[in-house]
């Protein structure tokens, strides 16, 4: 299966992108539908979540508590660590085996992180999407109704533009309106499926 990785900072457009190529057919699995897959209810991991914090971390229906999980290891660099030693092969292997059992010309993993960790590894072609500064913050903030100084935090704490374009085998110019991304798509998806048939 040929993999193609697709990677963006917040609001670039990834999920714009991807709900387009899933409109092609193409198979995409995003790190992180899998990363909340991996703590779903009666998925081994949770059971050994609760194990080591406490039956607290769960809700009444069942569920990891999220908020209650993200403030233990804000301030508990051992707990992070602790599971992230969990998750991360967990998360990589279901990652994987989805990439593995797609059916499509070509598969996609969607990440924000694809490039910051070894997912990178898993995938053939590097696909950055980008968009300004600018554009980024302002779509984010509508689209999530969230503080300017919510998000430029979270930008700050994700690698830098220009940083991430070097790494990109293929960018996606998302800076003008959906249609102009929609036609970079639809030559893209002729590309990849190209590509994806001599490699086979
Ligand atoms: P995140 O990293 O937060 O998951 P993302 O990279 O998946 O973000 P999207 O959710 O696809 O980004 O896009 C952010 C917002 O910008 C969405 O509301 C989307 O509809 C909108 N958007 C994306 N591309 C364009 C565009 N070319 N023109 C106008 N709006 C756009």
């Amino acid at each position: 299966m040929y993999i193609v990785g697709i990677t963006g900072g917040i609001g670039s457009g990834k999920n714009a992108v991807t709900d387009h190529l899933q409109e092609f057919g193409i198979t995409v699995v995003d790190a992180d539908v899998v990363a909340r897959e991996v703590v779903a209810k009666g998925e081994p991991a949770l059971d050994k979540i609760s194990e080591h914090f406490g039956s607290h971390i769960i809700t009444e229906s069942g569920d990891l508590d999220r908020t209650a999980l993200r403030k233990i290891i804000f301030s508990d660099k051992t707990a992070k660590t602790w599971l992230e030693q969990l998750l991360h092969p967990i998360i990589r292997q279901s990652i994987k085996q989805q990439l593995h059992d797609a059916a499509s010309g070509y598969a996609v993993l969607s990440s924000p992180l694809l490039l910051e960790t070894d997912q990178h590894e898993l995938v053939e072609t590097v696909i950055v999407v980008d968009a300004s500064e600018e554009l980024q913050l302002a779509r984010t903030v509508k689209r999530d109704n969230s503080s300017e100084e919510q998000i430029k935090a979270i930008m700050a704490a994700q690698l830098p533009r220009q940083e991430r374009l070097k790494k990109a085998d293929i960018i996606i110019d998302n800076n003008a309106d959906l249609e102009s991304l929609e036609n970079q798509l639809i030559k893209l998806h002729t590309k990849l499926s190209k590509t994806a048939e001599e490699s086979k």
